[in-house]
């Protein structure tokens, strides 16, 4: 579905940080996008050296912002998750026995995969806050390392689109939500996963043992893949997570004519997902999918920086209206 809107803007949405082609905020989308999707994160895989490097890149960052906790260890959340790992089979006789089979030609063994989600949080004053609301923003820090290209040859996903990109709007959101502490309505905890790309698996743990009740969390804002606006498109995930979400997001302001799709699933395929299935209404942004996804080319020349400070602003109206108000949706259940 497509739907183009022209809207009133509200007095809380005159709060958005940011304007389109604001040069700063480019210049640090830039700087974090640049070392996060570097030759030496080589592509934030779980359990390599580039991961641990992204975890400790985005708690510098997020240190600098006043104002901001670290939440669990320092802003480090261990995640520790059994997972089943594929271990080929190289006995010749065997292979042909399995081909013959049509069986196939690994054995899975059972493992613990052990990364991290980044944590932290801006609270409200609790004078506005007497009953210690909160809202989520989140994007996932990892991607998948090492790929096998079409000659065979081992190539770096360096991850750029995916998702380096959410992480420096999460970053760039908790700077300007700083700057808007006493306004705020809610405490914001800010929170970067990993494990996305294995399925999930950071945001399921945060979601199953939270460091903050869910129970006051009004919503879970996503981001996944921010990076490559086209002819000004952006999809927004998870209307269906809550009754009022379609009205709801039918009143925010579009000033730069965003060819807005909303996908209806709650069920979507990134980190949202996790908290809508402990009953959190959940939303996720993207500038969409595009033929470079989990290839060598998701590079940061191909990034587009005005794209995403439009991006940031549109999607910066949503997060002001849950974290500079006490608007909330309610959760509706779904089958998709
Ligand atoms: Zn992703």
């Amino acid at each position: 579905m497509k739907i183009r809107h022209i809207l009133a803007a509200t007095a809380l949405l005159m709060h958005t940080a940011t304007t389109a082609q604001n040069t700063n905020l480019s210049h640090r989308f830039k700087a974090h996008i640049d070392t996060l999707a570097s030759d030496e994160y080589a592509g934030r895989k779980p359990q390599t050296k580039g991961d641990t490097l992204a975890v400790n890149y985005i708690i510098k960052e997020l240190k600098k912002i006043g104002n901001i906790k670290m939440m669990g260890d320092d802003g480090l959340q261990v995640v520790t998750v059994p997972i089943k790992t594929r271990v080929p089979i190289t006995n010749k006789k065997e292979l042909k026995a399995r081909a013959k089979a049509k069986k196939p030609a690994y054995n899975l063994k059972d493992e613990t995969l052990h990364t991290f989600n980044v944590v932290a949080r801006i609270d409200a004053p609790d004078s506005n806050n007497p009953n210690s609301e909160a809202i989520i923003i989140g994007a996932h820090y990892d991607h998948i390392g090492y790929r096998k290209n079409s000659k065979g040859d081992s190539v770096l996903v360096r991850g750029a689109d995916d998702n380096a990109s959410g992480v420096a709007f999460i970053i760039e959101y908790a700077r300007s939500l700083s700057e808007m502490k006493n306004q705020l309505q809610r405490d914001v905890i800010f929170i970067c996963f990993g494990a996305e790309e294995m399925g999930l698996l950071g945001s399921k743990y945060y979601a199953e043992n939270p460091l903050d009740s869910l129970s006051k969390v009004v919503t879970m804002i996503n981001f996944d893949m921010t990076g490559r606006m086209k002819n000004n498109g952006i999809t927004i995930r998870g209307l269906a997570s809550a009754y009022e979400a379609p009205a709801l997001f039918s009143t925010f302001a579009n000033p730069n004519d965003l060819d807005l799709i909303w996908e209806f699933r709650a069920k979507g395929p990134t980190d949202y997902r996790s908290f809508y299935d402990q009953g959190v209404p959940s939303f996720s942004f993207s500038t969409r999918i595009h033929s470079d996804y989990h290839t060598e080319r998701d590079t940061i020349d191909k990034i587009n920086f005005e794209g995403m400070d439009i991006l940031f602003s549109y999607a910066g109206g949503v997060i002001n209206h849950f974290a500079l108000s006490k608007s909330r949706v309610t959760y509706r259940k779904s089958t998709r």
